[in-house]
C-alpha cells in the first residue's frame, strides 16, 4: 500500500537521491570491481568524505559540477559577483548573487576541508560528475585505481621506476604478479 502523497514521495525519492546519487554509486562500483574496498560517509573526518579507503590514506568525494563549481575561477577580491560560468557549471541568470554566494561558499568549503584532511596526512581526490558520463566513465575510474595504487607504492617509498623494472623482469622470471611484487619492494 502506498500511504505517501504524490509531494510526500517526491521529496523521499530526494532524500534517497541525495544519500546514494548515481556519480557517487558509479565509483563505488567501479572500484569494488577492481577489487577496492573502501567506507562511506565516514563521518570522522573533515567534509565525510564519501569514500574512505583507509589502505591508501586516500579520500575520494564525488562531486556535482554545478554544486562545487567544477572550472570556475573565483576572483581574488571577494566582494566580487562577477564570476564567469564554465562548461559544466552555468550559474542561473535569475538571482545570479545568491548562486555565486552559494557555490562560492561550496568551493571555500572544500578546500578547506581538504587542506585538514591533507595535514592529517590524508591523500583526497575529487572526482567529478563530468568525468563519469557514459564515453569518458570506464577512463575516470581506471585512473582512478592507477592512482590510488601509485599512491599505495609511493607512501611505502618506492618509485615507480624501480616498482616496474623489478615487476617486469619478475614477470619474466617467474610469472609473479603485480600486487606480489609490489608487496616485496
Ligand atoms: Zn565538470
Amino acid at each position: 500500500m502506498d500511504r505517501l502523497t504524490p509531494q510526500q514521495r517526491h521529496s523521499n525519492m530526494d532524500a534517497i537521491r541525495s544519500k546514494d546519487t548515481k556519480p557517487e554509486m558509479i565509483v563505488r562500483r567501479g572500484l569494488w570491481s577492481r577489487g577496492f574496498r573502501y567506507r562511506l560517509n565516514y563521518k570522522r573526518l573533515p567534509g565525510h568524505p564519501d569514500l574512505v579507503l583507509r589502505k591508501y590514506r586516500t579520500c575520494i568525494f564525488v562531486n556535482g559540477c554545478f554544486w562545487h563549481g567544477h572550472h570556475i575561477h573565483l576572483p581574488f577580491d571577494h566582494l566580487q559577483f562577477t564570476i564567469e560560468d564554465s562548461e559544466c557549471c552555468k550559474i542561473p541568470k535569475t538571482n545570479r548573487e545568491f548562486w555565486v554566494a552559494k557555490i562560492r561558499r561550496n568551493m571555500e568549503r572544500d578546500k578547506e576541508e581538504q587542506r585538514k584532511l591533507a595535514a592529517m596526512g590524508w591523500h583526497c581526490i575529487t572526482i567529478w560528475e563530468c568525468e563519469l558520463k557514459p564515453k569518458v566513465r570506464e577512463q575516470t575510474l581506471e585512473s582512478l585505481a592507477f592512482t590510488l595504487n601509485h599512491i599505495w607504492l609511493q607512501d611505502r617509498g618506492c618509485k615507480m621506476a624501480d616498482v616496474r623494472s623489478k615487476m617486469y623482469s619478475q614477470l619474466e622470471e617467474e610469472g609473479e604478479n603485480y600486487l606480489k611484487v609490489a608487496e616485496d619492494v
